[in-house]
């Protein structure tokens, strides 16, 4: 039994047909790139193997045309074990997530265009607007701009991992984790759903925020629909309309006292 073995896996794991997982990541490669999440070499998946092996995607590779034996086997250090050529230019950022997060056993990075679109406009997707999304991920973070393909990156996003399973990349893209790769890839497409979402509610004049009294309601009911949340249900919970007015009432505040002491200024002059 190795609980806190470098990946997180345990020993008493039952022991799994591996051969599904290399079908696996080919088939949800070709999803992300058939619906657009990635183009041309964009993009990463892996899945946790075992204690000491990832299988990864290659570097640069179309995912919309992946063959089994495209693919990479890895150690948590990122040496290759088996397979041929590179493996992901993102394998750091991979190798956290399994690092930090035991309970994580595949990820998936991606350029959804307009969650990506929210991430180069520096704005993170933290609003309480839609339930599916408050239940099953909370909010979803903005990690600061790391260099893609560098410890920087893991660098920006190590404060996130262990709390959120979805999380918008600055400049870049998204990245999703998962107990396995469909949901992984199933938050990927919910992130990029709730973007979609998030940009025509902003156009017709913005969301309207939940209350916290909702909020509350829908994390409850979590355990109704079998969703466990990172770091408890508590952790990193959404802007709901209270906070919003919060900040509305706090930004009055803040502009009602400048103009006083502009005008205070003003009258001392004369
Ligand atoms: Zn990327």
């Amino acid at each position: 039994m190795t609980p806190d073995s470098k990946l997180g896996w345990q020993e008493d794991e039952p022991a799994r047909s591996e051969d599904k997982y290399w079908n696996e990541i080919c088939r949800v490669g070709r999803w992300m790139y058939e619906r657009g999440l990635a183009v041309a070499g964009e993009g990463n998946l892996s899945v946790r193997l075992g204690a000491d092996r990832i299988l990864i995607t290659p570097a640069g590779a179309c995912k919309g045309m992946l063959a089994p034996e495209d693919l990479l086997v890895i150690d948590p250090e990122g040496e290759v074990v088996s397979g041929k050529g590179q493996p992901s230019s993102e394998t750091p950022m991979h190798l956290l997530f399994y690092r930090v997060r035991p309970d994580a056993h595949a990820v998936c990075h991606a350029h959804p265009p307009t969650a990506t679109g929210f991430a180069a406009a520096g704005r993170a997707l933290e609003e309480a607007v839609l339930p599916e999304v408050i239940v099953n991920l909370g909010k979803i973070p903005l990690a600061p701009y790391g260099t893609p393909g560098t410890w920087e990156v893991c660098a920006a996003l190590e404060r996130l991992v262990e709390r959120h399973d979805a999380i918008l990349l600055e400049n870049h893209g998204v990245v999703t984790c998962g107990p396995d790769l469909r949901t992984a890839y199933f938050r990927m497409e919910t992130v990029e759903q709730f973007a979609r979402v998030m940009f025509a509610a902003e156009a017709l004049g913005g969301p309207h925020l939940l209350p916290r009294s909702e909020v509350q309601k829908l994390i409850e009911a979590r355990t109704r629909y079998g969703v466990t949340c990172p770091r408890g249900n508590s952790a990193e919970l959404p802007r709901t309309a209270e906070a919003m007015e919060d900040r509305i009432t706090f930004r009055r505040q803040e502009l009602e006292s400048f103009l006083e002491e502009a005008i205070r200024k003003d009258r001392a002059r004369r």
